[in-house]
């Protein structure tokens, strides 16, 4: 069969069973983000008023969290000289209410586990039961209409309600996210590609806030659901991580004593003690999933340096090192499956087999293009427009090296007793949105194996 033809009945075969796929536990991330998008003329006034020599010596080296405009300015410019993205916490109050007063151009879902929630509730109708550290009513308005439940407690007792019935008056958790295109020009500088500044007014997240509702009654929440997908762990830092991480361990055990496979979204984390201890604990996973900078950061933490090397050396990127990476990484932690991505291709490595999780890799990539290609996707139907999304034409020397390699056919092979699922992937050339791809990616593919199996 074609690529097209797999495309269209992997589409059909999940699009016809996500109807059973029981309620799926999302934790823990979720904010607001503001976006702004940076006008010139604006943004150099600041900076004048605040003192250009103050914040260009920021500009060169980011200072560590934000007290002062002039950290404040000082990110934004490091982020468009280098059009390199960049996220730092912002402390100071005053410079919190200047940024509320700077204002925004638009108001998103943020975090992993609010995108999945929207995603998987208000488009697909899976139910999900989703952790919110702060329900605020603004962002109780940003999750969408759906099956989507935060747990409430009532008189002792724990109920389901969507996060707009919550009636919540909690904390916002804001992350201002300054946006520059390719080209933006400030005090003479130009940004070399199109990026973003992120500066996070949020006390909660950063350092994995568990809520009540979920620290006294995980032991009901676990037995409501049937599925989890976890994110939301990457801002811990060495001084922080270790009781977040026993209460992320706690609530892992209580899912496994029920046979819940969860899934781990892994995000970049740059304190490499955290990274070390999430790897450690990859084994009480059933899932992970990556891409190939964060792939190549938990081969660093294994000293595996060179394949790490390996991983960011070709675009697209070595398909063989991908699988002797995550051979490895499966050997060493035992978890079960392994999804990878990057721009062209997914693979997935898992311990059991079958079309089915080529074809949930198949759905996934489908729903990711139609992201792209949309902006907004409203409903599964939605979807399917990114049919006449093209394949990925530098994908083909990709497929041919693994058929090389493994003997791959149809996008599978088995490898060393592990089954390789591998799919080139559709490409939109100009994307309406890419934000939180990666997550629609992930736990598409993730929800949709389970639809199928
Ligand atoms: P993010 O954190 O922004 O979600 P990720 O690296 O996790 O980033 O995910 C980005 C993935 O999105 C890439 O690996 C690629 O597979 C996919 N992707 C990026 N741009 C496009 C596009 N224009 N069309 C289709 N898929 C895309």
């Amino acid at each position: 069969m074609s690529w097209d033809a797999l495309y269209s009945s992997a589409f059909r075969e999940v699009r016809g069973r996500i109807g059973r796929v029981g309620r799926v536990l999302l934790a823990y991330n979720t904010n607001i983000d503001a976006v702004k998008y940076l006008n010139s003329d604006d943004l150099e006034g600041r900076i004048r008023e605040t003192g250009v020599e103050e914040v260009l010596r920021y500009s060169d080296e980011l200072p560590g969290r934000i007290t002062s405009l002039e950290h404040l300015f000082g990110g934004i410019l490091w982020s468009v000289k280098r059009g390199k993205a960049a996220e730092l916490f912002v402390e100071s109050c005053s410079v919190r209410f200047y940024m509320k007063r700077w204002g925004w151009d638009e108001l998103r879902m943020g975090g992993q586990a609010g995108i999945m929630a929207n995603l998987l509730g208000g488009v697909y109708g899976v139910p999900v039961v989703v952790h919110a550290p702060q329900i605020s009513k603004l962002q109780g308005e940003l999750f969408k209409d759906g099956p989507i439940y935060v747990p409430k407690v009532e008189g002792g007792k724990l109920t389901f309600v969507h996060p707009r019935e919550f009636a919540g008056d909690e904390e916002n958790c804001i992350h201002y996210i300054y946006e520059f295109p390719r080209g933006f020009r400030v005090l003479g500088f130009e940004a070399p590609r199109e990026n973003r500044f992120i500066g996070s007014a949020d006390d909660y997240n950063p350092h994995l806030y568990i809520r009540p509702e979920f620290r006294e009654h995980f032991e009901e929440i676990g037995e409501k659901v049937e599925l989890g997908i976890i994110s939301g762990l990457q801002a811990l830092t060495r001084e922080n991580y270790r009781e977040a991480i026993e209460e992320v361990k706690r609530h892992l055990e209580i899912l496994s004593e029920r046979n819940v496979p969860v899934h781990l979204e892994f995000a970049f984390t740059p304190d490499e003690t955290v990274r070390k201890a999430l790897v450690d604990m990859l084994g009480s996973f059933h899932s992970v999933g990556l891409n190939e900078v964060e792939l190549a950061s938990v081969m660093d933490v294994m000293g595996e340096r060179a394949l790490s090397e390996k991983l960011l050396a070709e675009d697209p990127v070595d398909p063989i090192a991908v699988t002797e990476a995550m051979l490895k990484l499966a050997e060493k932690t035992g978890i079960r499956r392994i999804h990878f991505h990057t721009y062209g291709y997914y693979l997935a490595l898992t311990d059991y087999g079958g079309e089915f999780v080529r074809d949930a890799l198949l759905f996934a990539s489908l729903a990711a293009a139609a992201k792209a290609k949309l902006g907004d996707v409203r409903s599964i139907e939605d979807v399917v427009k990114a049919m006449d999304v093209p394949v990925n034409p530098k994908a083909r020397g990709v497929e041919e090296k693994l058929r090389e390699e493994y003997g791959m056919e149809e996008g599978t092979a088995l490898v060393n007793n592990h089954h390789l699922s591998f799919v080139p992937t559709k490409i939109v050339t100009r994307p309406k949105s890419t934000v939180g791809i990666g997550d629609t990616i992930s736990s598409s593919a993730f929800v949709g194996e389970f639809a199928l199996s």
